[in-house]
């Protein structure tokens, strides 16, 4: 049984229900957070709230407690659940309003958190790899919806996960409206050429908690990241590739749009990066029981 946080009250999950005229349903308009904890402890998160907030007010939505008190529930949550393993899912509604879609109309903002055991989302394609494929629904421009905003309104990402199965991918890789690689359907994407790690500016992706992880991880084994932009021509010909999110930690491409990236298998450095992220998330973070 599960006990998931709706609006300061911890509630069963058969009875943690919301009003079908909640924003958050009715527009998608709502903001959210993936989250883990290893071992007893939270890894990254006040980054994680911090980047909740900034979602929230770029929407102009005010989450009615404090970031402080998000911690504290968050924690609580994963208490009542007795859970040291997990992936937790902070999310805010702008809350119930009229069929109309002014958020002006909705006076209070749903608070939600649930929790979940979770183990690594890719299985065994950690050691083998995964076959990526690239879209053609375009990343969301930052002119209409920004790719920092992690809203609840996941249609975008939706689209090139459904491409993506359909094509046979494992995952998908976004361009942006110029055509430049931009991320994943749920990850932020890295290219490794002549020993040198290189990743798209994140004006139009998320900026993903794992890939700064990953970005310090490279820096302190003297590996040089740059940010840059990148074309199809650069990941067909990488020796090495691999994305990074909370959910897929970090994960080996080993095939993009049929070409096979390195030969064939996880590349060396990728696969340094992803012990060294084993690592630390098993070494540092929040405690959730003292
Ligand atoms: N891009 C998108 C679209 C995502 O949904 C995620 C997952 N939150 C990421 C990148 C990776 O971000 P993070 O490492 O903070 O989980």
């Amino acid at each position: 049984m599960t006990y998931v946080y709706i609006d300061g009250d911890y509630v069963h999950e058969e009875e943690a229900s919301v009003s079908v005229f909640d924003h958050g349903l009715l527009y998608g308009d709502g903001v959210f957070e993936g989250i883990r904890a290893y071992e007893g402890k939270v890894f990254k998160l006040e980054e994680h709230i911090d980047r909740l907030y900034r979602s929230a007010k770029a929407i102009k939505l005010d989450i009615p407690i404090t970031k402080k008190e998000m911690n504290q529930a968050i924690i609580k949550t994963l208490q009542k659940n007795e859970l040291k393993n997990a992936y937790i899912r902070p999310l805010i509604t702008r809350g119930v309003g009229s069929l109309g879609l002014d958020p002006q109309k909705c006076p209070k903002p749903t608070v939600i958190i649930i929790v979940q055991e979770w183990d690594a989302m890719y299985g065994d394609l950690y050691s083998q790899g995964l076959k990526a494929v690239t879209v053609a629904v375009r990343r969301n421009s930052i002119d209409a919806l920004p790719p920092n905003i992690k809203s609840l309104n996941y249609l975008n990402n939706i689209l090139a996960k459904i491409e993506a199965n359909v094509k046979g991918g494992d995952e998908a890789i976004f361009l942006n409206q110029q055509g430049k690689i931009s991320e994943g359907s749920g990850d932020n994407l890295f290219i490794i050429q002549d020993n040198q790690i290189y990743t798209p500016p994140a004006l139009n992706n998320l900026k993903g908690i794992t890939r700064k992880t990953a970005i310090d991880i490279a820096k302190n084994k003297g590996i040089e990241v740059q940010e840059t932009d990148l074309g199809l021509f650069d990941i067909y010909t990488a020796d090495e590739i691999f994305v990074t999110g909370t959910a897929a930690e970090i994960a080996p491409i080993v095939k993009v749009d049929g070409r096979q990236i390195g030969d064939g298998n996880p590349g060396k450095i990728t696969k340094k990066l992803m012990d060294k992220f084993k690592e630390i998330t098993g070494e540092i973070g929040t405690p959730i029981y003292g």
